[in-house]
């Protein structure tokens, strides 16, 4: 017998209902419509396919979705300056910058001129320090959709050992936090950590944000821990040319390891979908804010 797999896609589509059910309810109470301005900077494809798949699921929802597609060589003032009409913009609940910028442009500078209130990747220092501290704060949408799935699972996640493999400021780092939260016992592994092995079998949840194709192995884990797969790779295959989608964890030897008791994320299909689908639950939320209503339960951390 193997693990169970979290069917990310299908739980991604959940969330999406539900924030389609609270959009309607606050165009009939209080006539309002959330608004998601995503500005796409350069011609990254996997920020193109990001904006794409976000402008198509933001509609689905009822939301208004707007598109602002500079140029590659934009100067820093002309983003600076549409930044500043977002920011001012009544119509505009969440303004994201995707990351990676072109290497003129100062990505902290431009994260850090979007309204903290409107930052629904939860980048903008604000948001950091408030997550750090345990305030309300705009969450960054990937962590967020592993602890709703987490949630999901597990109900309470408290005393748990949770290993998160990655400190990047935009996964590694804030999931940590986000576990913390939620009363769990925190190690966070990185390219320094001696015996990752060893400190990944220590865990009731692991998270893997790595971005290595399959490093986890059937080794890392013990049984019946639940093992939540970040990493968006490509391994070289001989079908495709842009090779096959796979994430930090060999699915298939841990699973078989995990056994019976433990829980698996799939790639693609486990936390990809639900990263949109956390930025549509955010653009609602800092809607609900901003206008001073109740949040919707369970959208957030
Ligand atoms: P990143 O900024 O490159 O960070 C990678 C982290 O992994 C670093 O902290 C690094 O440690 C650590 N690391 C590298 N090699 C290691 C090793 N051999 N053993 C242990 N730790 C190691 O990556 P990221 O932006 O966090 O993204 C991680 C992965 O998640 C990528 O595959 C990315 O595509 C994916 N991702 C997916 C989504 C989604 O929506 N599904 C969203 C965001 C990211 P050091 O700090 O010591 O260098």
């Amino acid at each position: 017998m193997t693990a169970t797999v979290i069917d990310g896609k299908a739980f991604a589509a959940q969330v999406r209902a539900q924030v389609g059910a609270h959009v309607a309810r606050l165009g009939m109470d209080h006539g309002l419509v959330p608004g998601l301005a995503v500005v796409l900077v350069g011609t990254d494809p996997a920020s193109a396919v990001y904006v794409r798949n976000k402008g198509v699921q933001t509609v689905e929802v009822g939301m208004a979705s707007f598109e602002h597609k500079l140029d590659a060589a934009t100067p820093e003032a002309v983003l600076l300056s549409l930044i500043d009409l977002l920011n001012a913009d009544p119509a505009v609940h969440g303004s994201p910058v995707p990351l990676p910028l072109p290497a003129h442009l100062n990505a902290g500078l431009i994260i850090n001129a979007i309204d903290p209130a409107k930052d629904v990747d939860g980048f903008h220092i604000s948001n950091v320090g408030l997550l750090g501290t345990g305030q309300k704060s705009m969450v960054p949408c990937t962590p967020l959709g592993c602890l709703m799935m987490l949630r999901d699972h597990h109900g309470s996640l408290a005393g748990m050992n949770a290993v998160v493999v990655g400190r990047s400021n935009i996964v590694g780092k804030p999931m940590a936090q986000l576990l913390l939260g939620d009363s769990c016992t925190v190690t966070i592994a990185h390219s320094r950590t001696r015996d990752l092995a060893e400190v990944c079998r220590g865990a009731d949840i692991l998270v893997a944000a790595v971005g290595r194709a399959e490093m986890i192995t059937g080794d890392h884990v013990r049984p019946g821990a639940t093992v939540i797969d970040v990493g968006m790779n490509r391994r070289p295959d001989n079908e495709t040319s842009a090779g096959k989608l796979c994430g930090d964890v060999d699915f298939a030897a841990v699973r078989e390891a995990l056994g019976p008791n433990g829980w698996i994320t799939p790639v693609p299909g486990g936390v990809g979908p639900m990263t949109i689908a956390c930025l549509l639950a955010n653009t609602l939320t800092a809607c609900c804010r901003s206008h001073g209503l109740p949040e919707p339960q369970g959208l957030t951390a």
